[in-house]
């Protein structure tokens, strides 16, 4: 009988023994291992430094060009100041099946008409419209009546939707006095309000990943990033609002304004939790989102983003960010295919691999431009499949 007790006894103190040095093991490893507490004979690389070679053979589908022409509505051209600099962007875009560049880089309303007229006299007439911006600037009282007659004028010029209104709203922009202009201020639901009257798109960008607000240490998933960049650093509160405190604010201005279209940039940052994109189409009927700078998030999870494209394939667009020509093949990848553990283009954005999620087609064209047509009056229609 006292043997039994002592076996049991001794069996626990193992046992929690066992639990107490698994805690304090690194994720992934379950037990100590040989090598455990001995120093690596060579000099440990860097994170930059270590690059393996994969040694795994799968079948490859590199695609280079896009199964169905698509609306890039998160575009960045770098100049369209010009019928010739259309041209550039133009030539750039036709190989990649490119069709129809938004240009989202926040035009202001005096250089809506130039642009256009640019546009028109390039050889890429129907390849890219304009989206106006908001002058959000010192907010006081009447502004919002101001900036939403501004928005009237813009679309009566020839622009298609707002944006892109960049992340500073919400982050850094203040008040006429001195405040920090919240996303869901009230002061602003007249422009809201406007565009919905207008029929037109609101592309919004808010705040950056979450890993961006947290303390930067090694269990901190874009610790390259953060080191690299000091710009994209939100951790003093005495300047920059919590990311969850910013997410709060943007669903409450989506809620009060349900009549509103809403573009919603980079998956509100959410497309590592995707059950929560899940929830605000679910609870924001004219909710959209494009999946601009996200692939990494997206291509980590093959299994669960088909899924979820092909379940809000109604709510999905196709949107790029940065304009790099080279970058647009991996996306084109990532959703046609089933390939396997293939490289990512930005280190410092993904440690991983990526994993194609295969859409079928009738989800690959909703995405890459139906979706778009729907909710974007006045995108041109050449060029594009019929059904
Ligand atoms: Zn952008």
């Amino acid at each position: 009988m006292t043997r039994t007790l002592f076996a049991v006894l001794a069996a626990t103190l193992l046992s929690l023994g066992y639990v107490a040095a698994q805690q304090q093991l690194p994720p992934g490893q379950i037990r100590p291992r040989p090598a455990e507490g001995r120093e690596p004979e060579f000099p440990p690389p860097n994170i930059r430094e270590y690059k393996p070679r994969s040694t795994l053979v799968v079948p490859e589908h590199l695609v280079p060009r896009a199964k169905f022409p698509v609306v890039d509505v998160h575009g960045h051209p770098p100049n369209i100041s010009s019928p010739e600099a259309v041209n550039v962007v133009g030539d750039s875009m036709a190989p990649l099946n490119l069709q129809v560049m938004v240009n989202a880089n926040a035009t202001p309303s005096d250089r809506i008409k130039p642009s256009l007229d640019a546009i028109r006299a390039s050889r890429y007439k129907d390849r890219m419209v304009m989206f106006t911006s908001l002058d959000l600037r010192g907010v006081g009282p009447g502004s919002g009546q101001k900036i939403a007659a501004q928005l009237e004028a813009d679309v009566k010029a020839g622009a298609l939707g707002v944006g892109e209104i960049m992340k500073s709203f919400g982050l850094t922009i203040r008040k006429a006095d001195g405040s920090r202009l919240k996303l869901d201020d009230p002061e602003l639901d007249p422009v809201w309000e406007k565009a919905a009257d207008l029929n037109i798109p609101v592309f919004i960008h808010v705040g950056d990943p979450s890993e961006f607000f947290k303390p930067i240490d090694y269990n901190n998933e874009r610790w390259l990033e953060l080191s690299l960049y000091r710009d994209r650093r939100y951790q003093d509160r005495s300047r920059f609002p919590d990311f969850e405190e910013l997410m709060g604010e943007r669903d409450r201005l989506f809620a009060k304004h349900k009549r509103t279209t809403w573009i919603l940039a980079h998956l509100g940052w959410h497309a590592n939790d995707l059950a929560r994109v899940a929830k605000m189409f679910d609870a924001n009927p004219k909710l959209y989102s494009e999946v601009g700078a996200v692939l990494y998030d997206i291509g980590r999870q093959p299994r669960a983003a088909h899924d979820f494209f092909v379940k809000y394939q109604d709510r999905l667009l196709f949107g790029k960010d940065s304009y790099q020509p080279d970058e647009y093949p991996y996306y084109w990848r990532v959703f046609e295919t089933n390939d396997e553990y293939f490289d990512y283009y930005r280190d410092y954005h993904a440690f991983w691999k990526l994993y194609g999620i295969g859409l079928p087609d009738q989800v690959l064209k909703k995405l890459y431009y139906q979706n778009a047509m729907k909710i974007i009056p006045g995108l041109p229609r050449a060029g594009f499949p019929t059904n």
